[in-house]
């Protein structure tokens, strides 16, 4: 810096060009030494657009709009003309074309020359690095005197290097070693960082944050991220047809710039486009690029640690740099042949191969090593994004400053975050009680923070705010069997799916076909005289096939074969349930709803109700069908399970009427897999023993008989579990599976019991998880919720069956 300072002072009129960084040094120091000279400073890129010129913003609305081409596309092909020159490729002869033909909107003037002609033009740490600057500084040493400088000299010191397994060791590392310089009483200003990747940038902010370190950086975001700058331009794309000189004042009116930095900004974009005589739709694609091509000013603040890129830098003597990352394709950056001209057409035009690149990109970075005046070099082999591998500037660095590599090792009995430290303390503990490994510094840490709160994490459901159930709870609130059955297998998974409706994709493939099984049972159902029952069951298919506009793909289409073979069997079955029987069909997919009070209602439909009349005494059976293999069993209702056959009957005895007990079953009419080979059985004898009703029954002689006038002689071929003895009187062990009238009765007081409990936990909003478990069930076996409610092994409620219905029975 004091070569450049002594060429300034014995040059007349210099033109210094050099990074942001530079200037301001030169500034502050010739300032500080009260020396006043004629000087003007370049940037890189002013300087390049000097002496080549620069497209205005209008041309690339011309050329985007007359090759109908993106903003991006028409700047890489605008930024390439510039190099262009006819004879090299097709490519490179159209982009001569294209900037012949739009030259009108490039700024150039060759009077800029002048300015440069015969001065002394200092050029400080140039690389060549950048083609348009190449191309300038060919012309300037054609017209000027040119002097190049390093920005700084090379100072030789001991440069410890890091290596981590993960990265985000080393960015914890990194954060220890600034506290620990800033304890010592550095400056924070005096400390710079190269500036990590953007994946690592979350780690690094939650690390610095925790450690209380501020570091000032150039933002991380484009214009375009901001919501300030989504609002404005959603209102400008609501005016399309609008000038934008005159739309965009009127949104700018709400926007006070003086409060928000972020509007000042996009205004100065907006600017650009206001001496355009435009309709907002003209610009609005080339608006929004330039958005997402610009970001906020650096501020300038002081008193904190510098986020910058230190091969553009100037470092102070008490400077400490810190370059973490020091990894391939990262520092240095990698140049790829993957532009818009290929390496060919680069070499023909004189400009960087992506070797020549690369080459001169390590040279810039390790100038900007070797002028630090202290350096700590930091890389892990695990990067957020994948495995990584040290920088190759690695073996440069220990040649040139006997520089070492090790493992970094943290400093004893010194902690600049208690948070940062009980997190260390977690993940320890972590490591021990679930792999019992005792990591170094475990008992240390419990020793300093016996008051932590690691893995003393409760998942307890504790409710709401009532304010917040209040609005989540819309009355009517409808009830079903299903959703009653959620409540009592687990009420958190009720709460989930039922009161915040957090609902989980199902099988498609599975649901679509269920749903045309469901469709053509209902059908065969709801006709019981069919005299051709697969050429019915095939025009229910094609009629459903065609509603919903499917194609069956060949496994969908097997499936269907399997199904209606299953069906036609179903069908016999019914005939078979039919004949003897004094009940008929009363009703088919009936539904039914009753006001539990609290603004609860309980809604449900039957599948098929089953009625008869006898000495004036109306008498029902219900069904339900069902695919798979579900089971009934009302031992568990005093849990609220298997509700769903009692609360059919308490549905249909809510409506005035009153319906004797005769039976309620389950159908199973979709068998899941195929069935075991059974000695003396054929395939259409297991499957009618399947097809069985399954469920309880009135075992009065007087109902029974109600059910099938014959069995006596033929017993119940139709129902499973109801086996007779000689005398005709139920079989012992199917005696559980019968009812009196008066048990029947108290089982559906303590359903009425059940659902009201359910009713009022519900209103008062009480959701605990309380998944339930015995022997035959698991309430989180299937649940699509574990990933939500963190179930711990003791949050399950162990439940005990009764055995034969002993709450309800009579007294022998
Ligand atoms: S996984 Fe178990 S505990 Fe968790 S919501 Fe589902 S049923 Fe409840």
């Amino acid at each position: 810096m004091d070569k450049i300072i002594e060429q300034i002072k014995t040059s007349r009129r210099p033109v210094v060009i050099a990074a942001p960084a530079v200037i301001k040094k030169l500034t502050a120091t010739l300032a500080e030494a009260r020396l006043f000279r004629n000087v003007t400073y370049k940037l890189f890129r002013t300087a390049a657009e000097d002496l080549l010129g620069s497209w205005k913003p209008a041309a690339r609305l011309a050329v985007a709009r007359d090759l109908k081409v993106s903003p991006e596309h028409t700047e890489i092909l605008l930024a390439n003309s510039l190099f262009a020159r006819p004879g090299v490729s097709r490519k490179v002869d159209e982009l001569c074309a294209l900037r012949e033909r739009y030259k009108e909107y490039l700024d150039y003037s060759g009077l800029i020359l002048d300015f440069y002609r015969g001065r002394e033009v200092i050029i400080v740490g140039d690389y060549g690095t950048d083609d348009l600057f190449n191309r300038a500084r060919a012309i300037l040493t054609e017209i000027a005197n040119v002097i190049s400088h390093a920005t700084d000299s090379f100072i030789r010191k001991p440069v410890p290097i890091y290596r981590f397994k993960d990265y985000k060791e080393e960015i914890l590392a990194l954060g220890y070693e600034v506290a620990s310089l800033i304890y010592m009483g550095v400056r924070p200003d005096n400390i710079k960082i190269q500036k990590p990747p953007a994946s690592y940038m979350p780690y690094f902010d939650e690390v610095f944050f925790l450690l209380g370190i501020e570091y000032a950086s150039a933002s991380d975001f484009t214009l375009s991220e901001y919501e300030v700058t989504k609002e404005i331009m959603t209102a400008l794309a609501a005016r399309r047809g609008e000038k934008l000189s005159a739309a965009l004042p009127d949104i700018l009116k709400r926007y006070r710039d003086y409060e928000n930095p972020v509007i000042s900004a996009i205004t100065g974009v907006f600017n650009r486009y206001m001496a355009y005589d435009l309709t907002v739709a003209a610009i609005y694609a080339d608006l929004a690029y330039s958005l997402s091509t610009s970001r906020l000013p650096a501020p300038d603040y002081r008193g904190a640690v510098i986020l910058t890129d230190l091969r553009d830098d100037v470092a102070a003597a008490d400077d400490h740099w810190f370059i973490p990352v020091f990894n391939q394709d990262i520092f240095p950056a990698t140049h790829l042949d993957d532009d818009y001209l290929d390496d060919d057409e680069k070499a023909t035009l004189g400009l960087l191969t992506a070797r020549e690149a690369n080459r001169r990109e390590k040279a810039r970075a390790l100038a900007s090593i070797d002028r630090a005046p202290r350096l700590y070099l930091s890389y892990s082999l695990m990067a957020p994004d994948g495995m990584a591998v040290k920088s190759p500037l690695v073996s440069a660095v220990i040649e040139k400053h006997g520089a070492f590599e090790q493992e970094y090792k943290r400093p004893e009995n010194v902690s600049y975050s208690r948070a940062l430290d009980i997190i260390a303390l977690g993940k320890r503990l972590d490591n021990y009680y679930k792999y019992d490994v005792r990591e170094e510094g475990l008992e240390k840490l419990l020793a300093t923070y016996p008051d932590h709160s690691c893995l003393t994490y409760k998942n307890a459901f504790n409710g709401l705010e009532p304010d917040t159930y209040k609005r989540l709870f819309r009355t009517p609130f409808v009830l079903s069997y299903t959703s009653i059955d959620k409540y009592y297998r687990c009420a958190f998974a009720f709460y989930l799916e039922k009161i915040i409706k957090l609902t989980r994709g199902g099988n498609e493939e599975a649901l679509y076909i269920g749903n045309l099984f469901h469709y053509c049972l209902e059908a065969l159902l709801a006709q019981p005289d069919i005299s051709d029952t697969r050429a019915f069951l095939e025009e229910k298919v094609a009629s459903y096939l065609s509603a919903e506009g499917k194609e069956p793909t060949a496994r969908e289409k097997h499936f269907i074969e399997k199904y209606l073979a299953i069906l036609e069997k179903l069908a016999d079955f019914f005939r078979e349930q039919n004949e003897n029987s004094s009940f008929a069909v009363y009703g088919l997919e009936k539904e039914f709803e009753v006001p539990l009070g609290e603004g609860v209602v309980l809604k449900g439909k039957i599948d098929k109700i089953l009625t008869t009349e006898a000495d004036g005494v109306t008498y029902a059976i219900v069904i339900d069908y069902k695919s798979g293999e579900p089971e009934v069993d009302l031992n568990r209702v005093v849990h609220g399970l298997d509700l769903q056959l009692p609360i059919y009957f308490y549905l249909l005895n809510s409506g005035g009427h009153e319906y004797r007990f005769a039976g309620m079953y389950l159908q199973k009419v979709l068998p899941s897999g195929v069935f075991a080979r059974q000695e003396g059985k054929t395939y259409e004898d297991q499957l009618h023993d399947y097809f069985r009703l399954k469920g309880y029954t009135n075992g009065d002689r007087s109902v029974l008989q109600l059910i099938n006038r014959d069995f006596m002689v033929s017993g119940f071929r139709t129902i499973a579990g109801l086996r007779l003895t000689g005398d005709g009187s139920i079989h012992k062990t199917d005696a559980a599976r019968v009812l009196t009238d008066a048990e029947f009765a108290r089982l559906m007081e303590i359903v009425g019991e059940k659902l009201m409990e359910a009713r009022d936990g519900i209103r008062a909003g009480k959701f605990p998880i309380n998944p339930k478990k015995n022997n035959k069930i698991d309430s989180c076996e299937y649940c699509p919720y574990r990933d939500v409610c963190f179930r711990e092994e003791a949050d399950y409620r162990e439940l005990v069956f009764d055995k034969n219905l002993s709450f309800i029975r009579e007294a022998p």
